[in-house]
Formats: structure tokens, sequence, C-alpha cells
């Protein structure tokens, strides 16, 4: 995003900060913040990752006095030790101020029952719906995840309007309630999915099963949790909520900045963050900026949506695969479900790319003309050609988790 003399001054003012704090005290020994007079001076300091981060455990990224913190996050961690992060009152403030502008962002008022299926507890995900929705001043239906049944009785009797769930989630609820014909008798009109990565065609199922208008919501534990930004109703990318954020966009393998309008991952600076702040913290999100302003008339800079993560982008024969782009190229083929699989080979020196797919065609000849087209539409798209292969529905691996998609053998 662009850095204006403001933005500057605010930077300077939140590394003067992280600065008084151990953390970047001895991350940053001898810089001061009075030394970054240009954005090049800026982009010299030195990234934060997450592995620094889970280094701070327990509260070493502590920034403030002790007395201050009011409560501490963690966020889930598959493996080793987790990243905990202290909040202090102004920043569970400023990110309900910034949760709430997503939900008027999205179109939900005060006058909305807003039906939360996240998780409660250490992670950001259940709270930050919360938090945002009592600053709004809407009701709100605290369910947290589980029970099918009783979430569907709860939504039906207390007339829930806006859906808070994952993708996987909501597809689920979305398949129930057209199982057991309960459509007519939900209130849904609009439901705000946790930025995972999730493809046209699942978003198309929800939004055709649930009847509703869908919004993208992105955030991370580390960068106060989900709330940060959002896509609009014109569904052109997630507005950032830049007044408590500065971002870039980075080459993952260089750290250099990309060209304006290229993708690369996301970069974080927390602006007015008092708990822990953050400088330049790399997210592992892949996205782009969205050039120009949105048609909706919000005056944030917009990036799209997320691609995937720059640990699950794999180079093949010198080119770049990226797990967002094979979903949406394979939306856009007839016959194919949003179910795939790559599997990556290194044979006789060389790289093989896999593509499994699931279809319900079952007709042999119907079958080697689809391969063909998937093929054709992988070396448009992605620009190699892989070998495509196609199987029956439901013959690849589910996973309740972001499924794995890509896999690669060589190494
Ligand atoms: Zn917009």
């Amino acid at each position: 995003m662009e850095m204006t003399a403001e933005t500057l001054d605010r930077i300077r003012a939140a590394l003067d900060h992280a600065l008084q704090g151990g953390f970047y005290h001895t991350r940053f020994p001898g810089i001061r913040a009075g030394d970054i007079h240009r954005r090049e001076e800026f982009e010299q300091l030195p990234f934060t990752g997450k592995d620094d981060l889970r280094g701070a455990y327990p509260l070493g990224l502590a920034a403030v006095p002790e007395e201050r913190i009011l409560r501490i996050h963690s966020s889930s961690g598959t493996t080793g030790t987790p990243v905990i992060i202290p909040y202090t009152r102004k920043d569970l403030d400023d990110w309900a101020d910034m949760f709430s502008r997503c939900y008027r962002t999205a179109g939900v008022g005060p006058r909305d029952r807003i039906h939360i299926t996240p998780g409660y507890g250490l992670w950001t995900a259940g709270i930050g719906f919360q938090l945002g929705a009592e600053r709004l001043g809407a009701m709100t239906i605290p369910m947290g995840p589980g029970s099918t049944d009783k979430q569907l009785t709860m939504m039906e009797d207390l007339r829930s309007t806006v859906l808070c769930a994952t993708s996987s989630y909501a597809l689920l609820l979305a398949e129930e309630i057209e199982k057991r014909g309960l459509r007519n008798r939900i209130c849904l009109s609009r439901a705000l999915i946790g930025s995972e990565r999730w493809g046209e065609k699942m978003r198309a199922r929800i939004a055709a099963e649930l009847g509703v208008e869908l919004y993208d919501i992105y955030g991370l534990t580390e960068i106060y949790g989900p709330g940060i930004g959002i896509s609009c109703r014109c569904a052109c990318g997630m507005h950032m909520w830049t007044d408590y954020l500065y971002y870039e966009i980075i080459n993952p393998r260089t750290g250099t900045p990309v060209s304006p309008g290229e993708t690369g991952e996301l970069v974080i600076t927390t602006l007015c963050k008092e708990g822990a702040p953050l400088i330049r913290y790399r997210t592992r999100d892949l996205t782009r900026e969205l050039p120009g302003d949105c048609p909706c008339g919000l005056p944030f800079p917009r990036i799209d949506t997320l691609i995937g993560r720059s640990d699950d982008m794999v180079k093949v024969k010198g080119t770049m695969v990226y797990p967002g782009r094979v979903d949406e190229l394979l939306a856009g083929v007839k016959d194919v479900s949003s179910e795939y699989q790559i599997q990556i080979d290194h044979l006789n020196g060389r790289d093989i790319l896999n593509l499994f797919f699931e279809t319900p065609l079952t007709d042999k000849t119907a079958l080697k003309g689809l391969e063909k087209t998937v093929e054709a539409a992988f070396k448009e798209k992605i620009g190699l050609t892989p070998k495509a292969m196609a199987v029956a529905m439901g013959e690849l691996p589910r996973s309740e988790k972001k499924s794995t998609r890509i896999f690669d053998n060589r190494y």
C-alpha cells in the first residue's frame, strides 16, 4: 500500500513503542525509530516470523507492564510451542471497532441476530465475532462449533439473520438445511466466512443452499484476530483497515516488494497495537493488491481473495503453482468437482505433476475428453501441462481441517 508522510509518522511511533518491549529491543539492536525517514529505510528492517513469536513464549511479546494486560489469546499451532499474544484495553477496543466496521461493511446492523459458530476460548475466532457484534449493538447467539441439531433449532427459533462460520462448517450447515427441508424456516440473509482459502464452487454452493450473501472476513491471531479486513457488497477483494495497520506484499523467496498488482506474501505492521506490536510480520498468506477505488466507495485499499499460503506454493519446471489458482481454473471446467489433489514426483530426471480430480461422469470416452480439457486449462492458466486423471466422486480423501491438496514428493 501507499506510504504517506502520515503513515510514516505512525510507523515511527509504532516502532518507538515496540522498541520499549523486550522482544524488539533484542531483535533490533541499535535501531531507533527516529532513524527511519523513508520507505526504503523501513523496508531494511528485518521481518518478524511466527517462529520468532514462538521463541517469545509465554509472555515475551508484551510491550507494556503486566498491569495493563487484560487478556491473552493464543494461535492454533498444530505443532510445537504456541504463540501467545497479550492485549491491552485499547487493543480490545480497537479490535471491536474494526470488527463492527466489518459487520457494517457487510450490511449488518443493530437489528440483526448474529449466530456465531466459530469456537470460543484461547483462539480469537468466536470471541472476535462476539466483540464486534456487541460493539455494533446487535443480538448475538454465541453457539460455538458442533451440535448441528441444536444449531439448527436455535437458528430457526431465534430467527438468526447472520451466520458466522468457517467455510467448511457453513457448507455442512447448508447441506443439513437442504437435507432436512428447513430452507423456508431459516431467516439467514448474510454469512461472514473466516478467511481460509476456499474456491468459487464451494462459495456458490453455500450461497445457493443457504440463500445468503457471502462476505470474506480476514484476520489472524497475531494481528488482533479476525476482523482486520472484509469483502464488501461489490465482492471484489477485501478492504483492509489501514488506519490500524500498514501492509506490504513481498516476494516470499527474496523478501523484496513485488511489482504493483503482482501476487506475493502479505506482510503487516501494526500501527497502534500496545500489548504486542508487530513490525513487518510475515502472514504467509498469498494475495495481491487490487488497483483503483472500489465502487462501494469505502476509502480503504483492497487485497484479493487469498490464493493460499506461501508454505503451500511449489515450483515445478520453473513455474510457480499456487493451490488457489488451481481451485480457480477447475471451477471454470464443467463436470469437475471442487475436490482435487496434486502429486508432484521426480522421475528419470524430470518433474511430473499429476492432477487427480473428482467428476460425476462415468463414460470412458467422456472421461478421456474431460482429462484433456483439464490439461489444456491448466496449461493456459498455470503455464505447464499436468497429467490429469479423473476419479469418481468421493474418492479423494476429505478432512475436517483445511485439506492439503498439493503433495510434493520430490525431496
Ligand atoms: Zn468495496
